[in-house]
């Protein structure tokens, strides 16, 4: 993430590419910056903040060239800064690169370009790509990128342009998005539609392995291999409005879709083999603690009782999860052989901060994990683990929170492998597939509109689980009453006797989620408890399960269970969701609530 323009043609450049990053600007970012050629030289200029200061500081330069790119940051390596911002260039000022995505071998590369006399103006993982180019560069600029190419790991949009070769900007693609548009006057890029819409409707899609070579009245494509290939034209059917949210009726129905690309994206360079690698922590001596606090609020808190509950079956130590809220006026037992995790989407919840602050009163070692880089929580921890899930603009959290989820158990893990725990190695190579997984319970979503039928009219929903599925049902209910105000509350199955069974009557309707193979068994149990006393039951389990005489049954594939509880999010976003859009509801802005909770 965020966003990319770039424009070769008759024109001055900097208008398509300042609308483009304007039009960009929904997605969230924290600097920007645009390089054209002038007079047979790169011209960059760059700041952090928001788009205005770059258009504030572009006022003092006079910018003419009809050739240029530009960028919207959403920082993943460096706090966002001036000399982090994109576009980077070389040394010499002579090729210039913008990129969106993760270069994840970039430090071997940095590597082995610093013992080459390279040096680094940055800490991002983009520099990486313009100072390979650099290092390939004799003379051919598509030669260049064709090896760098090949070098680079990863996922990236990148437009590159030369004050040596100034007719041309090449432009590559893998797992980020990147989109080309064949206008009047120009060839252009975008990294969606809405950016370039203004301007033209005809557009190319550029797939993963593809790179194309823009100049101002002609484009070629090519693989990555360089071998040529042909692309067909697609004019897009929709509007401006339409198109920022990806031709999705919603940003919360857009940020449900981007889920297997963004799990992807956490996971990325976390997965060794058999080895869960989270650099930010090798300097913890994981061997002092005694007991382990994790703590946040809403959406990340349900996160993190699925992260502790997994913590604490892989090394036995103590871990208990706590709302920051409670944590931060209950004198909490914190010590310097605590460890304290605290999870906050926007890494500014200001419960969550209050807690951590208290937690380092008393020497505890501190982790934060957030989704936005340099946010006050992830400068004030002593360590810091980001989840990529890019900015969230819908008020209920979905991609936020599955990133979340395997953020915590990749740190899980981790902790247990540095520990001599035994792990299981199947459920490190099982989190490989989980993004398909995901693809595919999203693949169908005819099922869940059904569901949601049965919900629509109702006044109150019970969702049930046990153990993990406790945690899942916990965040389903929290969906549904976030975006559809059905009032839904979740219990332990275990505890439906006593008292909350006093509720069901004919036609309530209970949501029961049973993947933990140890105690489904029970909840199904349960489940019949329920239906004889009139309740519709909409199940969500595995075929490993003997269910009888469930009209609503939901099968997920059958995984590990602890990596359950990302599935299973997916089918209770999208049940709340089309309950919502079922009721009318302003499913991006619910009312009463906020993105970012900033006040206690
Ligand atoms: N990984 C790059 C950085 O942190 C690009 C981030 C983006 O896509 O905006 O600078």
């Amino acid at each position: 993430m965020c966003g990319i323009t770039a424009y070769c043609g008759q024109n001055k450049a900097l208008p398509f590419l300042m609308q483009g990053l304007s039009k960009l600007e929904y997605r969230g970012y924290d600097s920007a910056g645009v390089t054209t050629l002038e007079d047979h030289h790169l011209l960059t200029v760059k700041c952090k903040g928001r788009l205005t200061n770059l258009e504030e500081k572009l006022l003092s330069y006079k910018i003419e060239g009809t050739i240029g790119i530009g960028h919207t940051r959403w920082a993943t390596h460096g706090i966002p800064s001036h000399l982090n911002s994109h576009p980077h260039n070389n040394k010499d000022e002579t090729i210039a690169l913008v990129h969106n995505g993760i270069i994840e071998n970039y430090r071997e590369l940095k590597e082995e370009l610093l013992k080459e006399g390279y040096t680094f103006q940055s800490e991002t993982d983009s520099e990486v790509v313009v100072q390979l180019l650099d290092h390939y560069y004799q003379g051919d600029l598509f030669k260049a990128t064709l090896k760098v190419l090949q070098k680079i790991e990863g996922s990236y949009a990148l437009c590159i342009l030369s004050s040596l070769e100034p007719d041309k900007i090449i432009v590559a693609k893998k797992d980020s998005p990147l989109i080309i548009g064949k206008a009047q006057d120009a060839y252009v890029a975008t990294s969606d539609i809405p950016a370039l819409l203004e301007y033209t409707k005809d557009v190319y899609f550029l797939d993963d392995y593809e790179m194309a070579i823009l100049q101002k009245d002609h484009i070629q494509f090519y693989t990555h291999e360089g071998v040529p290939i042909k692309k067909e034209l697609t004019t897009i059917p929709y509007d401006l409005e339409a198109a920022k949210k990806d031709g999705y009726d919603t940003f919360m129905l857009k940020e449900i879709y981007e889920q297997p690309h963004v799990i992807q994206e956490t996971m990325r360079g976390r997965i060794n083999h058999d080895h869960i690698s989270l650099d930010e922590l090798k300097d913890i001596d994981f061997q002092q603690f005694h007991k382990v606090y994790f703590v946040a609020c809403g959406t990340a808190y349900h996160a993190s009782l699925c992260g502790a509950h997994v913590l604490e079956k892989l090394t036995r130590l103590p871990v208990i999860s706590m709302v920051a809220s409670e944590f931060r006026y209950n004198d909490p037992l914190i010590d310097e052989n605590t460890l304290a995790i605290f999870v906050s989407q926007s890494g500014e919840t200001a419960d969550t901060l209050a807690a951590l602050r208290l937690a380092k009163k008393y020497h505890a070692t501190t982790i934060a994990i957030a989704n936005v880089l340099g946010s006050t929580i992830s400068r004030d921890a002593d360590y810091v683990l980001y989840t990529c899930a890019g900015p969230e603009i819908a008020v209920a959290s979905t991609k936020a929170y599955t990133t979340q989820l395997i953020l915590l158990i990749l740190l899980a893990y981790y902790i247990a492998q540095r520990l001599n725990k035994n792990v299981d190695l199947q459920l490190i190579h099982q989190l490989s597939h989980i993004p398909q997984y995901v693809e595919d319970i999203l693949k169908d979503h005819t099922l869940f509109k059904e569901y949601a039928k049965l919900l629509e009219n109702l006044h109150d929903a019970y969702f049930i689980g046990r153990g993990l599925d406790y945690a899942s049902v916990l965040e389903g209910a929290l969906k549904l009453k976030e975006i559809s105000y059905v009032h839904a509350d979740a219990y332990v199955a275990g505890e439906l006797k006593h008292g909350p069974i006093a509720l069901i009557e004919n036609g309530s309707v209970v949501i029961a989620v049973a993947l933990q193979p140890h105690i489904a068994a029970k909840t199904l149990s349960n489940i019949q408890e329920t239906i004889a006393r009139g309740a519709k039951v909409i199940l969500l389990t595995t075929h490993n399960q003997e269910v009888k005489n469930i009209e609503n049954t939901y099968y997920l594939p059958d995984i590990a269970p602890v990596l359950q509880s990302i599935l299973v999010a997916i089918p209770l976003q999208l049940i709340a969701y089309y309950t919502a859009c079922l009721k009318k509801c302003d499913v991006d802005k619910p009312r009463n609530l906020a993105k970012s909770v900033t006040v206690e």
